[in-house]
């Protein structure tokens, strides 16, 4: 039996022992007002805790302070215990959802939950930036409130999403999005929001790579199966045949400067950082004079001035390709009896190999393009120059593994000066 029901009855039994012998030896109605003096007493009592049980009913806090008299001492002793239980039990789960929350925030995809309805319930700051959202006013809010796009929209609604749906970004920046969800809680949604504009830009890159280089290829290779169709099928005078055939081997050359081009530019995408040669300076002077020399044929005036104060190190294969892209270039695209000049200078930041041209020059706005692959000013003067596009792009890549900087700069009908900017630990003082 619980032991307030025993101090109960103890106490009736207190009151009624000294009621009855009053009651009997004294009076009747003094024996019962002792008796009920007694109820009333313990009543008042009881009354007492009641109301503070009551009052601390309605704001439950741990109060140590809570105690009561008696067989109500355990009662709140209990309570007591049990609250201050409950309170660590709840501020051990309080921390467990906030490092829960943290981990979430942490992430570097973006986290969207849903409700039955798909209505926001949190998102992480990487989904509010990716789709503007601001989960302090957007939350409670359907989502498509927020997402409007007809395509995000479509998705959600249709309920497959074996696939995730790629959104291009309709807000200022271009941005590419993957939105992949799944279900938790019975039908709630998470939505795990992937920034893929870096990989699409890549496969973006790579489509139109291919498309470039078949394009590239296929112009020659028309032109190869033309002659080659005139040929089989006219009976052509012998010189005409050596015209075809002479301008069947300058297309067969063109192709293969493209596919020597591109083998050059994919072996050094992938090759190792370059080695750390020590590349006479001067000699390479000497050669790449010799070469302009040799390209020009003796229509412009060529210059080569070195200040004779440093080498460098790197890989002398990559090196030496890439002057020769300059000046190769310079050659190209300056009319005869222009001037090229090739230098090689300390200069503070380390030091500078520039093609300096007379030339035709490029107007500004082509200039931040010209290292990309296949990139021309003007198609028809680089192929009739023997140009592929692709000089300047493995140009700017070589200098790129060799921590060098390439400067363009330019003024059209004035010329151009292309400079390899070398930092210092790349140079060696003579
Ligand atoms: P290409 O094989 O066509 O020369 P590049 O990548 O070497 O390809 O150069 C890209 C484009 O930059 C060229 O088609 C040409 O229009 C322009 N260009 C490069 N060098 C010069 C220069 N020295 N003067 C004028 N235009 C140049």
């Amino acid at each position: 039996m619980p032991s307030q029901i025993v101090n109960a009855l103890v106490l009736i039994l207190l009151a009624a022992g000294l009621a009855i012998p009053v009651g009997y030896f004294v009076a009747h109605w003094a024996g019962w007002a002792i008796f009920c003096a007694g109820l009333g007493l313990q009543m008042l009592f009881n009354f007492r805790n009641f109301a503070r049980l009551d009052r601390w009913s309605r704001r439950p806090v741990v109060d140590a302070n809570l105690e009561g008299a008696g067989a109500w001492d355990g009662i709140f002793g209990r309570l007591y215990r049990h609250e201050k239980e409950l309170r660590t039990l709840i501020s051990e789960r309080d921390d467990q959802i906030e490092r829960l929350f943290a981990a979430l925030q942490a992430l570097t995809d973006g986290v969207v939950a849903l409700d039955l309805n798909q209505h926001i319930v949190y998102c992480n700051t990487t989904a509010e930036e990716q789709l503007g959202l601001v989960l302090a006013t957007d939350s409670g809010q359907p989502v498509v409130n927020i997402v409007r796009q007809p395509e995000f929209v479509a998705y959600l609604n249709s309920g497959d999403f074996e696939r995730p749906l790629i959104l291009r970004s309709e807000r200022g920046t271009e941005r590419v999005l993957s939105i992949h969800v799944v279900s938790y809680a019975g039908n709630r949604r998470l939505m795990q929001i992937k920034d893929v504009t870096q990989s699409d830009r890549l496969d973006q890159m790579r489509r139109d790579f291919v498309a470039n280089v078949s394009h590239e290829l296929r112009t020659p290779l028309t032109v190869l199966a033309g002659f080659l169709e005139t040929l089989q099928e006219i009976d052509l005078e012998r010189d005409e045949q050596h015209r075809y055939l002479d301008l069947m081997a300058e297309q067969s050359k063109r192709m293969e400067s493209i596919v020597q081009d591109l083998l050059t530019l994919s072996s050094i995408e992938s090759a190792p950082p370059p080695s750390n040669d020590l590349v006479d300076m001067s000699t390479l002077m000497d050669k790449l004079r010799r070469d302009a020399e040799a390209l020009s044929a003796g229509r412009h005036t060529i210059i080569a001035e070195s200040d004779g104060l440093c080498d460098l190190r790197g890989s002398e294969p990559e090196l030496v390709s890439a002057f020769g892209n300059l000046v190769a270039n310079a050659v190209r695209y300056t009319p005869a009896g222009g001037t090229v000049r090739i230098e090689w200078k300390v200069t503070p930041q380390g030091a500078e190999y520039a093609v300096e041209d007379t030339g035709i020059g490029i107007e500004a706005k082509h200039i931040p393009r010209l290292t990309e692959r296949f990139y021309r000013v003007d198609r028809g003067r680089s192929r009739d120059a023997g140009g592929t596009g692709l000089g300047l792009a493995i140009v700017k890549h070589s200098l790129n593994r060799h921590q060098a900087q390439l400067d363009i700069r330019s003024t059209p009908g004035v010329g151009s000066r292309f400079a390899a900017k070398f930092p210092t630990g790349r140079i060696v003082r003579l």
